[in-house]
Parts: C-alpha cells; sequence; structure tokens
C-alpha cells in the first residue's frame, strides 16, 4: 500500500529527479527535488505547514484562529491550502507591485488578500510590518513571519535534509539553493552537515541580491540588479539563515537563467519557474569546478505555470533585454 492519507501528508516526499542533460553534459549527477509536486506547487508548502504546526503546539494558534502573512506568492498559497485544512482563515498582505493572477489565486483559494503600496522594508508601511502589526491586533491569531520565524527552516530540517539524505544513500557531494528567506537552505544544508561535514553548501544568488557578497566577504552588501527572478534573492540576513554554515557562492544572471529553463522545456520537457533556473544554473556552474563524478542535489522551487506572462513571454524578455533562445 501506498496510499498518502490527505493534505498535510502530501506535502514533501518529493521525488529526487535526474536531470538527464544536465547530467551528461557535466559527468556529475544533477539531482533536483520536485517540491513542485506539493500541493500549493512549491517548496513554500513545508514551511507554511511547519509554521502553522508550531503556532499549534506553542498555543499562539488555536481552533478556528487566522493566520496573516506578508507574502507575494508561494508562502500564501502554502498557507491558505494549510489553513484550508485545518479550519484557519488567511490574510495576505501583499505589494501593489504583484501580477494580478497571483492576487486572483489566493482570493480563489480563499485567502483575504490585501494589496498595499510597495515600499522598502525600512518603511514602516512596508507590507511585511503592516501584516505584523495586524495580527496583533487580532485574538487568536498569528503573524506567520517567514523570514525570521525559524519553524521555516526547521522544516527544511526535519524533512527535505533526511529526504535528500536517504533518496541518495548518503552520497550527496554538494547541496545548492538560493535564498529567499533562507529557510531552505538552512535547515537542508544543517541536516546534511550534521551527517557528513565535508558536503560542500553553495548559495546560489541571482543578480540585484546581498546574499553573493555576505557569503564571499562577509559584508551584505547589494550586487547590480535588478533581476527578473521572484521569490529569491534579499538585501538582508534573515534569522533563518543567520546560522547556516555556507561554503561557497555563485550568482547567476538572468539570461544564463532564461537560457537554463527554455533549454530544459524545449530539449527535455520540464517547465520550470525561475528560481529553478538559477538553482541548476548553479549546479551546472559547480558540476564544472568541481570535475565529473560529482552528485550534486539542487531545488526544483516551482513550475513555469505561474511565470507565463514573464519569464514565458517572449515581449517581457525583450523588453529587459534578454535573448529568447531558439530551440530548432
Ligand atoms: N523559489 C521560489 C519560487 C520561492 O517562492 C521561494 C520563497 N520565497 C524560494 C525559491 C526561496 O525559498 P526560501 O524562502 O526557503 O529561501
Amino acid at each position: 500500500m501506498s496510499i498518502v492519507n490527505g493534505l498535510i501528508s502530501a506535502i514533501g516526499n518529493t521525488p529526487l529527479i535526474r536531470i538527464n542533460s544536465l547530467s551528461e553534459e557535466t559527468g556529475c549527477e544533477i539531482l533536483g527535488k520536485a517540491e513542485f509536486m506539493n500541493p500549493g506547487g512549491s517548496v513554500k508548502d513545508r514551511a507554511a505547514l511547519w509554521m502553522v504546526q508550531e503556532a499549534e503546539k506553542d498555543g499562539s494558534l488555536k481552533p478556528g484562529g487566522t493566520v496573516v502573512e506578508g507574502t507575494a506568492g508561494n508562502t500564501g498559497i502554502g498557507l491558505a491550502h494549510v489553513c484550508n485544512n485545518r479550519g484557519y482563515k488567511t490574510i495576505i498582505y501583499m505589494p501593489d507591485n504583484q501580477s494580478q493572477e497571483k492576487v486572483d489565486l489566493l482570493r480563489t483559494l480563499g485567502a483575504e488578500v490585501r494589496v498595499v503600496p510597495t515600499v522598502p522594508y525600512a518603511d514602516d508601511e512596508n507590507f511585511q510590518k503592516q501584516a505584523g502589526r495586524f495580527a496583533a491586533t487580532l485574538d487568536n491569531a498569528i503573524w506567520a513571519n517567514q523570514f525570521d520565524n525559524t519553524a521555516n527552516s526547521l522544516s527544511h530540517y526535519e524533512s527535505t535534509g533526511p529526504e535528500i539524505w536517504s533518496q541518495t544513500d548518503g552520497g550527496v557531494d554538494v547541496f545548492t539553493c538560493s535564498v529567499g528567506t533562507g529557510g531552505t537552505l538552512a535547515g537542508t544544508s544543517a541536516y546534511l552537515k550534521e551527517k557528513n561535514p565535508d558536503i560542500k553548501i553553495v548559495l546560489a544568488d541571482p543578480m540585484g541580491s546581498a546574499l553573493y557578497n555576505w557569503v564571499t566577504t562577509g559584508e551584505a552588501v547589494m550586487t547590480p540588479g535588478p533581476s527578473m527572478t521572484e521569490g529569491i534573492g534579499n538585501s538582508r540576513v534573515t534569522q533563518n539563515l543567520a546560522t547556516a554554515t555556507i561554503d561557497e557562492a555563485v550568482q547567476v544572471d538572468d539570461q544564463e537563467m532564461v537560457n537554463m529553463v527554455y533549454r530544459l522545456l524545449h530539449q527535455e520537457g520540464w517547465f520550470f519557474g525561475s528560481s529553478s533556473g538559477i538553482n541548476l544554473g548553479a549546479a551546472v556552474k559547480i558540476a564544472k569546478e568541481l570535475g565529473p563524478g560529482h552528485t550534486i542535489v539542487t531545488i526544483l522551487c516551482d513550475d513555469g505555470g505561474k511565470y507565463q506572462s514573464r519569464l514565458y513571454n517572449p515581449a517581457f524578455l525583450a523588453e529587459r533585454d534578454l535573448a529568447v533562445p531558439s530551440f530548432a
């Protein structure tokens, strides 16, 4: 019998997929954790579930309660699924520079969405800070606070890390992924380093983020950008990321990311979102640096469905001076 018992049990335990063309090209095993196969379609379902469960355990969220979060996408989607399943209300604060599709999707899932003016993190009216303040005014409500709530990285320490270790029979040499909150990188790498400290942890960063410089120089200074990627890169080191042991960082620019996702779509049939493209671009760079014979694991964070009007829209790419790769 291999029956999964309901939605909560369907989160995690995703396949680890060999990306054949990249593995053959590099002589390394390039393996991607298929997080797009979670019920909410992304790596953030795990964090959403753990943040809700930890709040239930510490008593801050009781039956019939409300989860408030500031999020532009996948975390809100994950929370809406988990909250519907557990009988909670979801309220999402989102900046007004996000696509209408995301607002519509969250509303379809049953979340109340509050679109607020886009202002920097330092501003008190920033969407994350508004979410925190609003949650504090409600009874029986939590602010999920994915950036600094370490239930997020705990989800990957307790699920993603052990899954990768067992799916590779302990044979993983490198783990690499990009960082939004840092939950995935920090939690997964903490587990893997505990099992084998020689596993190399590599942060993959898009342009227009401060994390490449943070890893390589110790100073969180932004690189020139912006990048068209969504959900990754950061100007600051979050509580989730702060304790991570990271060996190296690589940068992948938007053209490399576009080339990667178009190539994998047209040559192999995969339909990935932009952060998966950054992650696979980083995996190939590391494979070329280390040479053949290594096992490199990364994250396939979500699929291309949410990115049709941008990443998969040649007119949008042209506006950003990005070439559309052609595959005859
Ligand atoms: N990829 C996508 C598509 C995401 O939505 C996110 C989360 N913002 C990430 C990657 C990064 O994951 P994490 O927050 O665990 O660093």
